[in-house]
């Protein structure tokens, strides 16, 4: 049985290390992604605000060393989930399984001004750029700003705002800049009333201004403004933006997407085209966009692949839980679990910040690593 699995990030990278776990040589698993290394998402914050290079924290794909696992650098040009075909610039491919975990693209573009008079920080490229312009920054009016829905790891903008407070801080700057965080949410993790209320008091705390259920959808960068979505305002002189997310266009093409996202059954991760799952950022699955919940999906994923492998009943079922960690800036960092069980409100606790749960973070990351690249 040939599975072929569509992208190296989280997804794509948890399945393919259960398949060799479970299989070994003994099942042919080819892993294909355009990229020549993984990053992960928070990462890109480490490499902004100069607290790791690049190299560091960028792991190469050439360094995987699992049995029955082959990685091949190709763009996917075109799936027919039809018949399972994926043509790529690096060959053709007719798995028996086919899995998309093609995450979801990001198009700073897409928001009008935002090239020539803001930034963004949820790609490689953009936390580069950032790390070398941020060194330049004097001080002034800071806006971090979501600019559509759906966007991976809600979390993500109100770290970087407290981030950018510390960095702003350490560099003698904060009393000549006020920072301002604007997010599509009434509050900034809506399943943990817990962990939103410790960031709204730590936001008060270091003079963060609030501005929820509001997004940017313009700048003017000639009068350096922002222009929101409920036709405000906001002045800016550095505008740190998370661009809008699309499932990827090859995605789009094969017509498996609807509203944008491949919609799949939330217990078994099937897409409707039969031997085809989805799993992570490019689904609608119904959990946020972050790479803990793509690892849950991938986990799941490569149980009924195992089961169809052995010929025994498929049982696996996702539960929609993760957990995600938080920084708090200042070596702090907190924790949240959160639940989104089908056809229940989703729930989520919530552990306070601490150097502890820095340091569980740094363990996180490196664990991933050595299960993903390393040898079984
Ligand atoms: C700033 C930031 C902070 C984040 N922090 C966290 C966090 O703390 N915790 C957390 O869980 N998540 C976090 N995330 C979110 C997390 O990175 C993503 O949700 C996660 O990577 C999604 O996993 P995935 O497998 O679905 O897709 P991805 O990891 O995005 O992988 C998709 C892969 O598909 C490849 N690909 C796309 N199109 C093609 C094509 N046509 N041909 C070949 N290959 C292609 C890409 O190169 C990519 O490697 C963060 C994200 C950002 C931006």
């Amino acid at each position: 049985m040939r599975i072929v699995v569509l992208g190296a990030g989280f997804g794509g990278l948890e399945l393919t290390t259960r398949l060799s776990e479970e299989f070994g040589n003994d099942l042919d698993v080819v892993l294909i992604d355009q990229s020549d290394g993984f990053v992960f998402g928070f990462s890109k914050l480490d490499v902004m605000f100069g607290r790791a290079s690049l190299s560091a924290v960028r792991h190469p794909y050439l360094d995987i060393v699992k049995p029955g696992v082959r990685f091949v650098q190709a763009t996917v040009l075109s799936i027919d989930p039809v018949t399972r075909r994926v043509e790529t610039d690096a060959g053709r491919f007719d798995p028996d399984i086919l899995v998309v975990a093609l995450g979801a693209d990001l198009h700073p573009a897409a928001t009008p001004g935002l090239v020539e008079g803001g930034h963004e920080f949820y790609t490689v490229a953009g936390a580069l750029s950032l790390r070398d312009v941020l060194p330049s920054f004097t001080g002034g009016r800071v806006v971090v700003a979501v600019t559509s829905t759906p966007f991976k790891c809600p979390p993500a903008p109100s770290e970087t705002a407290l981030l950018m407070d510390e960095y702003l801080t350490q560099r003698g700057l904060r009393d000549l800049s006020s920072i301002s965080l604007v997010m599509p949410m009434g509050v900034p993790i809506p399943p943990s009333p817990e962990a939103s209320k410790a960031l709204l008091v730590t936001f008060a705390e270091r003079g963060i201004d609030w501005h929820p259920d509001r997004l940017v959808r313009e700048l003017d960068p000639g009068r350096k403004v922002a222009l929101l979505a409920d036709g405000g305002e906001m002045p800016f002189d550095l505008l740190l933006a998370v661009p809008v997310h699309r499932a990827p266009a090859v995605v789009q093409e094969s017509g498996m997407t609807v509203d944008g996202w491949i919609p799949v059954n939330p217990l078994t991760l099937e897409t409707t085209f039969p031997g085809v799952y989805a799993v992570g950022d490019v689904t609608s699955v119904g959990t946020p966009k972050a790479g803990v919940f793509a690892e849950g999906q991938a986990a799941v994923v490569a149980d009924r692949v195992a089961s169809l492998v052995r010929g025994d009943t498929e049982s696996a079922q996702y539960d929609g839980r993760g957990m995600c960690y938080l920084d708090f800036g200042h070596e702090q960092v907190a924790r949240v679990e959160v639940a989104f069980l089908t056809g229940q409100k989703p729930t989520g606790g919530f552990e306070k910040p601490s150097q502890a749960l820095a340091a569980d973070k740094v363990e996180f990351g490196a664990s991933r690593i050595q299960r993903w690249f390393g040898p079984t």
